[in-house]
């Protein structure tokens, strides 16, 4: 058992909980109780133009429902801008001025990033050509060679990826004047002293650029967990976009019905339980059995 174990939960308040963010929510707070730790939630809410008003108090209010309270006080985003704009300025060295717009960058053909995103193909590199205007502020990743960066997750075992190929330079502040996700949450980690990053597996590729930020700021890197994202009928990660419905769990039986949900997706044997006390008590060393059959086939992968 570590009681230096910090773990988060990090949610985007652009509507309510469904069932693929519970997933993400339970994994952090279990990891964070198996390991006798502490559990924090942290609202996501830089981008400014795509919070919901009233999402993060009803996800508060949900995770409350379900037992899952933060250890510490809730910290929001749009409330720490101070923070990302002083990591910035450490920053500033290695970032320069963009006048891309993503339209230019996609009609470069660099191909897409694993996580969908247009590779940038560096045209504002040695400067904003004469006559364009800066629209946001870039980090420079490293030549081609010296861009590898790896890591075991705990889940999936080693991770790589060569940030100038599979990245190129990525955005610290955006067009529209918010800080960019990246940024915010190298800095929030660090600064909220986080040990374990337990998130789904649609942020596994951005982990590279969040590693590689941690180094040039040197804070350390945690060590992170991507679960599987859960998907609908057609295949699709659950999202507001896909349709994804809310998680209103009602009454308490309700309650053990979600999260019971949540624990067989993510691979656990739970008994059957009636109360929410009792889910949390099982569920949490099933968790640490997974986890050591888990951890060890991806430190020890076949073949
Ligand atoms: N705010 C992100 C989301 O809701 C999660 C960020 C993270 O866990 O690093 O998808």
């Amino acid at each position: 058992m570590s009681t230096s174990y910090v773990g988060r939960f990090a949610p985007s308040p652009t509507g309510p909980l469904h069932a693929g963010s519970l997933v993400a929510a339970v994994a952090s707070y279990l990891d964070a109780r198996a390991h006798g730790g502490t559990w924090l939630v942290r609202i996501e809410d830089i981008d400014e133009g795509r919070s919901v008003p009233g999402a993060a108090a009803g996800i508060l209010k949900l995770l409350h429902a379900l037992g899952m309270e933060s250890d510490r006080e809730v910290v929001w985003q749009s409330r720490r801008k101070a923070l990302y704009q002083a990591a910035f300025d450490c920053l500033a060295q290695h970032a320069y001025p963009c006048g891309c717009n993503r339209r230019e960058i996609a009609d470069s053909r660099l191909g897409l990033a694993p996580d969908g995103s247009a590779i940038y193909p560096g045209t504002c590199r040695d400067g904003l050509a004469p006559g364009r205007t800066t629209r946001s502020l870039r980090l420079r990743v490293p030549e081609e060679g010296a861009d590898l960066i790896e890591f075991t997750d705990r889940f999936a075992g080693l991770v790589r990826q060569r940030l100038a190929v599979e990245s190129g330079d990525f955005v610290l502040k955006r067009a529209d004047g918010y800080w960019a996700y990246q940024l915010a949450v190298v800095v929030d980690d660090a600064e909220q002293g986080v040990t374990d990053v337990v998130r789904g597996a649609d942020l596994i590729d951005s982990t590279p650029r969040q590693i590689y930020l941690q180094r040039l700021l040197g804070v350390p890197t945690p060590r992170y967990l991507h679960v599987p994202v859960v998907r609908n009928a057609a295949g699709e990660k659950l999202s507001k976009q896909t349709g994804a419905v809310a998680v209103e769990p009602g009454d308490e039986a309700g309650a053990v019905a979600a999260l019971q949900d949540a624990a067989r997706f993510l691979g656990l044997q739970v008994e059957p339980v009636a109360s929410l006390a009792g889910f949390w008590q099982a569920a949490v060393p099933a968790w640490a059995r997974l986890l050591s059959v888990r951890e060890a086939a991806s430190l020890n992968p076949p073949g």
